[in-house]
């Protein structure tokens, strides 16, 4: 058994609802979910997380994640206290738990552009900086100057040449990002402000952001050098509103399943994996774009 106070004072949730910590609001209970103050903190909830031979998975937002019905036997680490906003000239560093809304808010404030793209995207930017994400033919590593980073006890400062970035990929592997410093350019407050509610009013029209979902499910893919849009795929093939259980293909955006009535991990993945088995018919293989933790 563990003891009490296992995480010491550190800030810990025990048999914490995964709910709470996913977009798409599904998932059943996590053992612990800790909140980090500071490096010294990130620390010490590795070495006993490995003392105890227990899981740890690091989420942001949890807006690309979709936890098992069956929960995280292991320790789900939330970094939502590293979230720090600094101005230093025309580069901000972020805390890799900032939230995306806010940082938005100062970059309008400070008249910042570069970033107006992400604008209504539920994330933080450790998140965005692991997934790279990107949208409207930008990504996050267009933006990325450095990143500080934790693994094995240390702290690393990586350079944005010795990062590699990848269509929704980068080469982070086990390292959890405490920080990131993005570079941007100087522009009137007004006019960031306007390409934000642009973006965002576009995203409106297009995306169900009426129900939980996790965005896009799956990445763009090829097929004899030609690239193929899954949510188009998935729409021709007539999936569109398709449901089991709780989960539905959105009838406005077929990308994105929707939690629209208590869905379960199990209902999002098998309408998930119905896409797939239908794409597959046409020679077309998916690529999963979210992070399905079990
Ligand atoms: C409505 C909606 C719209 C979306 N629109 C877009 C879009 O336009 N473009 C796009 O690319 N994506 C989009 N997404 C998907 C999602 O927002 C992105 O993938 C985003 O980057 C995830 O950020 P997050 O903070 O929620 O990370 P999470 O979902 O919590 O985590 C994603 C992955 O990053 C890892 N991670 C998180 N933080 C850290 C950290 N500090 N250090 C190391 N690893 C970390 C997690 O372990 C996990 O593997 C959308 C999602 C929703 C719900």
């Amino acid at each position: 058994m563990f003891k009490e106070n296992m995480f010491d004072d550190i800030e810990t949730i025990e048999n914490a609802s995964l709910k709470d910590f996913s977009t798409v609001k599904i998932g059943g209970n996590a053992r612990f979910v800790v909140f980090p103050k500071n490096v010294a903190e990130v620390k010490t909830v590795f070495k006993i997380a490995c003392a105890n031979n227990l899981k740890t998975f690091v989420v942001g937002n949890g807006s690309n994640v979709l936890f098992s019905d069956n929960g995280f036997d292991g320790v789900v680490i939330s970094l939502k206290h590293f979230c720090k906003i600094k101005k230093v000239g025309d580069c901000v560093w972020c805390g890799a738990g900032a939230n995306l809304f806010v940082l938005h808010k100062k970059l309008i404030e400070w008249g910042l552009s570069g970033f107006e793209w992400s604008y209504g995207i539920p994330a933080t930017i450790g998140g965005l900086t692991k997934m790279n994400a990107g949208c409207f033919g930008h990504e996050i590593s267009e933006l990325i100057e450095s990143v500080v980073c934790f693994e094995d006890g240390k702290l690393q400062k990586i350079d944005k040449n010795a990062l590699k970035f990848g269509y929704r990929w980068a080469n982070f592997d086990n390292k959890t990002i405490l920080w990131v410093k993005l570079q941007l350019k100087k522009e009137l407050p007004n006019l960031v402000e306007k390409v934000c509610f642009e973006n965002f009013t576009q995203k409106q029209k297009t995306q169900p952001l009426n129900y939980p979902s996790l965005g896009s499910v799956f990445k763009r893919c090829e097929k004899d050098g030609e690239i193929v849009y899954p949510a188009k795929l998935i729409d021709n093939l007539g999936l569109k509103g398709v449901k089991i259980g709780g989960a539905e293909i959105s009838k406005k955006h077929a990308g994105f399943v929707v939690n629209v009535d208590n869905a379960t991990s199990k209902d999002f993945l098998d309408l998930v994996k119905l896409a797939e088995v239908e794409c597959a018919k046409c020679g077309i293989s998916l690529c999963r774009e979210i992070i399905v933790v079990e």
